[in-house]
């Protein structure tokens, strides 16, 4: 058989192994092309985004809606992923994540759709995975074991006490706690109403319980069908090789399960294909009539109400994004301004909901006084009349096209690699039946709409009418924060767990505990494993990739030599830069502050003009410019003091920096140069008024992200008096820092501004260095022009630092004296339906083979015990073991954890279980690939650049291929003398804390949360 040519427009029509192509498109915003096929018999749609890039990238995606919020297609997506046919494991899923060198394995649940995606640089890794994710989707085991775990049941503790337990259910009791999650829903149940967005996709903890397993089991037959899944390709592995994989394993096995017996009526339609009742559920209803409507939310993260109009705006378009930008871009926006400066609240509300098929615009303040909340809806209205009426500034339009330029060029990697962002836009057009390219257009939409920016010069009043003044119906919605909302919800969970017990048939109920908790701690043997092939540590490339850094210097404004370093990467005609001056000179008392200066010094204002005027300036000329802070210590090892020691003269090892940053297209170089210089020398601080409000907004924003910061919060207080370098952590990041934030008071502001101007001049008077990551062309073009800038922006030869140790930071950090002994617990305390626990005993030192052990030991930890006993047992979401070799520590952690008491003695106990159990040799290898995968997960051209420099100026560039070899020489006996050597470690120093709800009885020593 000749080989099929996807690419060849005649093939058009033509059938590949039962495979319709149905189109071939260019992507050119993606410097792509793409197939989209149907199989005939099963209707399973593929479209492969062909690409130069190693990094292949699969994703099954089925499209899931519900108009109910019990959380059926969330639990079915963790459900289907413990256990298969060809993989009868407890959890094929963490014993790939186990073994695998993936770039990327996951699985989410949107509104309207469930992904599983998968990616790799390495091909048999790659298709083993979608081997082990083909098979989970459609030929999942889904027991009545699986459903109670994942799930919901009734739980019975040793002293008979009972609880709802389940992975989702506590899941999701952590994204029903704070207050701008539940206003969220409510915005989305009212624009929605009864339409699945309404309704809570991953459940509502007050629902789920009523979810049964029939119901369950219905979901995956309605909803898994091979003619309901999009699986989505991308990179260079051939559509030939991925297809003839799908149809030599699993179509025939699709045919039988799914009575595939005859060609698909709507086998050759060009677009995809929606099932009827599946397009039912995803119709959208929208109101009828404009509404006024009142809620309430939980009072944690709220600092009062959230007043908003929502106005619909129909469906996807570049128009309504460029608009948002012109109006809410940057806080100098006009629209973004006048909000702030309106004095109605603290925290700007505002964006285009985007994720559905009809879009709506949100027009809001946050953090309103009671009372005042009519007066946003006057406010809202007067704007957009006025807005309307006088037109924005031509710098308002120049910044939005810079920024939207910005974006599009910049390639990011959020939270996986960017081929998933690619994916998620596919997706949308993909799930609605339309063109899987429909989306994927962004660049090429946005030049055409360009012409018409410069042709028109009424367009923006023009989208305004259009999008904000139409005649759709619009909601008034106001969100009250409320004391008692989470009170009510544990009052009726307790209410709901007493009808259960009561209704409960206890004798089959325990024997349904006992058989769960049994199959929970059973051991798989390796025989069992096996049938998840991996890769063994001969077969690893040795040689891994370093990113580096070049040193270079350039004259300053004092005649001396100033560092500069130079990070060559692949940034498309961006540059990226920092320059850094070391605050370490200072009295420590003022190292608390850094924070909130870093977030002063880009927004207020420079060289006499208004802050508002100097944003929009910056704005209209960068992607982005903002206040930078880099802390670190040179490590107490050899390798790294002799780096240090090489590069002694230059006084920027291990030094404590703040600074300026910013990005920007190189063709406007010269002028962001001169604008960054002019940002440095005449930064000012004498707007108290604008100081007041982000006071305001600082405080604001520290208490929305309070709980989700839980984990993060814990273990800085376990770390806080453990090192210098930890100490500041505390102090700039951890509750010592909440306590800053909520010490800054509006009628100080001119006495803050005074000081911070002192802290600022003075880090500015200790020198400093300048970084920079571009390509080469670029590069050519930025070097003869640092000098001048160097010159200009005040730069001098960098003083060495005071090398303050950890006693001269303890001071500052907030009940240091908690920490103080061998072994310590103290709780951090506020309101919330869920916890965290963290836990930090001593470690070994970074470079060596026992930090390397430890590091492969944690590996296999976090897949094995940690997994089984706080996951599927506890009910946690997370746990994590891991090491900071660099501080000689090793941490372990619970992450929504509904009993963090508990959880935190169990967690180095679990230590000592884990010792006595002896692992195999595949188990050693599996790790050792696991920890050699995430070493050689792909960054970013920004992210290379700034992991060279700040490993750079921290003495420890060039020591990644020695970390990886080290682990690739881990033998059986290191992890198993690395397992004895922890448990002794834990007996002689443990630090631990918690994060809880205020109810929680005593638990070591107590720390309010301020704010
Ligand atoms: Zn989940």
């Amino acid at each position: 058989m000749n080989k099929f040519d996807f690419l060849d427009p005649t093939n058009v029509g033509k059938d590949y192994k039962g495979f319709i192509l149905l189109s071939i498109e260019d992507v050119p915003d993606y410097k792509c092309k793409s197939v989209f096929l149907r199989h005939r018999r099963t209707g399973l749609e593929v479209f492969h985004l062909i690409k130069d890039d190693r990094e292949n990238l699969f994703a099954f995606a089925f499209r899931t809606a519900a108009k109910d919020s019990l959380g059926t297609a969330h639990i079915m997506e963790h459900s289907v992923l413990c256990g298969s046919e060809k993989f009868p494991l407890k959890e094929p899923f963490t014993t790939l994540a186990s073994q695998s060198i993936s770039t990327f394995l996951n699985a989410m649940t949107y509104p309207d759709k469930t992904v599983y995606p998968g990616a790799s640089l390495i091909r048999s890794d790659y298709f083993t995975m979608m081997d082990v994710y083909a098979d989970s989707v459609f030929f999942p085991k889904i027991t009545h074991d699986t459903f109670i775990q994942e799930g919901h049941r009734l739980e019975l503790d040793d002293k008979g006490n009972m609880s709802i337990q389940g992975v989702v259910y506590n899941e999701m009791k952590a994204n029903f706690t704070t207050f701008y999650q539940i206003a969220n829903d409510e915005i989305l149940a009212a624009m929605f109403p009864d339409s699945y967005p309404a309704f809570s996709s991953g459940g509502d903890p007050a629902a789920i319980p009523s979810l049964t397993y029939e119901q369950f089991l219905n979901f995956h037959k309605t909803f898994y069908s091979p003619d309901n899944c999009c699986l989505f390709l991308y990179g260079d592995i051939p559509t030939a090789d991925q297809l003839d994989f799908i149809n030599e394993k699993y179509i025939n096995r699709l045919e039988q399960k799914y009575n595939c017996t005859t060609d698909v009526p709507f086998a050759e339609q060009k677009l995809p294909y929606v099932k009827p009742e599946v397009k039912e559920l995803l119709k959208l209803n929208k109101l009828q009539k404009s509404v006024s409507l009142e809620k309430t939310a939980p009072e944690q993260g709220a600092t009062g109400s959230l007043a908003l109009i929502s106005k619909y705006t129909g469906r996807p378009d570049m128009e309504k994004y460029f608009l948002g930008e012109v109006l809410f871009g940057n806080d100098s926006s006009p629209f973004a301004k006048a909000i702030k400066e309106s004095g109605l609240g603290d925290m700007p509300y505002t964006g285009n909901y985007g994720q559905f098929l009809e879009e709506f615009w949100v027009l809001g303040i946050g953090g309103v006084k009671a009372g005042n909340e009519k007066k946003v809806f006057d406010f809202m209205e007067k704007q957009v009349k006025k807005l309307y009426k006088k037109g924005v500034s031509q710098e308002d339009i120049d910044s939005a096209v810079m920024g939207i330029d910005f974006n599009l060029r910049e390639e990011n990697r959020w939270w996986g690699p960017y081929s998933i962002n690619i994916m998620e836009k596919a997706l949308k057009g993909w799930v609605w039946g339309e063109s899987c390219t429909s989306q994927l257009s962004p660049i090429t939409k946005f030049e055409a709409l360009k012409e018409r920016i410069k042709s028109d010069k009424q367009l923006v009043q023009k989208l305004i009418k259009k999008y904000l003044m139409n005649e759709e119906p619009d909601c008034r919605l106001i969100v009250r924060p409320s004391k008692d909302y989470l009170v009510d919800r544990a009052k009726a969970e307790a209410v709901l767990v007493e009808k259960l017990g009561q209704s409960a048939d206890k004798e089959a109920l325990k024997k349904d505990l006992d058989r769960l908790h049994e199959n929970q701690t059973r051991l798989e043997t390796p025989e069992e494993l096996a049938c998840i092939p991996h890769t063994k540590v001969n077969e690893l490339e040795k040689t891994v990739d370093e990113p580096s850094v070049e040193l270079k210097t350039v004259k300053g404004s004092d005649g001396s030599d100033i560092p500069v370093l130079i990070s060559d990467e692949e940034t498309n005609g961006i540059f990226y830069i920092d320059v850094l001056f070391p605050f370490d000179r200072l009295d420590p008392k003022y190292f608390m502050h850094i924070p909130f200066l870093s977030n002063v010094i880009t927004n207020i204002g420079w060289a006499g003009e208004r802050w508002d005027k100097c944003i929009s300036e910056s704005a209209c000329l960068m992607g982005d410019v903002w206040g930078r802070i880099l802390v670190g210590s040179v490590y107490d090892v050899p390798e790294c003091k002799e780096m240090a020691k090489k590069y002694e003269a230059y006084n920027f090892c291990g030094r404590k920096w703040i600074g300026v940053s910013g990005k920007a297209l190189t063709q406007n170089a010269k002028e962001t140069l001169d604008l960054l210089a002019k940002i440095i020398t005449k930064m000012d601080f004498k707007d108290a008024r604008r100081l007041k409000t982000l006071i305001q907004e600082q405080r604001a924003g520290k208490k929305a992200s309070l709980v989700n910061d839980g984990q993060n919060l814990a273990f800085k207080r376990c770390t806080a008096t453990w090192s210098e370098g930890y100490a500041l952590a505390e102090i700039l990041w951890g509750v010592t820092q909440l306590y800053t934030v909520a010490a800054y008071k509006e009628k100080d502001a001119k006495k803050i501004l005074k000081q911070f101007e002192y802290i600022y001049r003075e880090s500015l008077k200790a020198g400093g260095l300048i970084h920079i990551t571009a390509d080469k062309e670029s590069l050519e073009k930025l070097m003869p022009m640092l000098g001048d800038f160097a010159n200009a922006a005040g730069i001098t030869k960098l003083l060495p630092s005071k090398n303050y140790g950890l006693q001269d930071f303890l001071p500052y950090v907030v009940a240091a004296e908690n920490l103080n002994g061998e072994h310590t617990k103290e709780a951090l305390k506020t309101e919330s339906q869920t916890g965290y626990s963290a836990v930090v005993i001593p470690g070994s030192q970074t470079l060596s083979k026992e930090a390397a052990s430890e590091l492969v030991y944690s590996s296999w930890l976090n897949t094995h015990i940690m997994w089984e006993k706080f996951r599927t047992t506890g009910g946690c979401y997370g746990a994590w073991a891991g090491i900071d070799s660099g501080e000689r520590l090793f941490k372990l952690s619970t992450y929504r954890d509904p009993d963090p008491e508990k959880h935190s003695d169990l967690l180095p106990a679990s230590l000592e279980e884990a010792a006595k159990t002896s692992l195999t040799h595949e188990d050693v290898e599996k790790a050792i690939v696991s920890c050699y995968g995430d070493a050689i997960t792909p960054l970013t051209p920004r992210d290379r650049g700034k992991q060279a420099f700040e490993t750079f100026v921290y003495a420890n560039n060039g020591f990644k291929q020695l970390r990886v070899d080290r682990i690739l020489e881990v033998q059986d006996e290191d992890v198993a003398q690395a397992a004895q050597r922890l448990v002794q470690m834990a007996a002689k120093e443990s630090h631990k804390a918690i994060f809880c709800d205020k109810s929680k009885e005593s638990y070591g020593k107590n720390l309010d949360i301020p704010l």
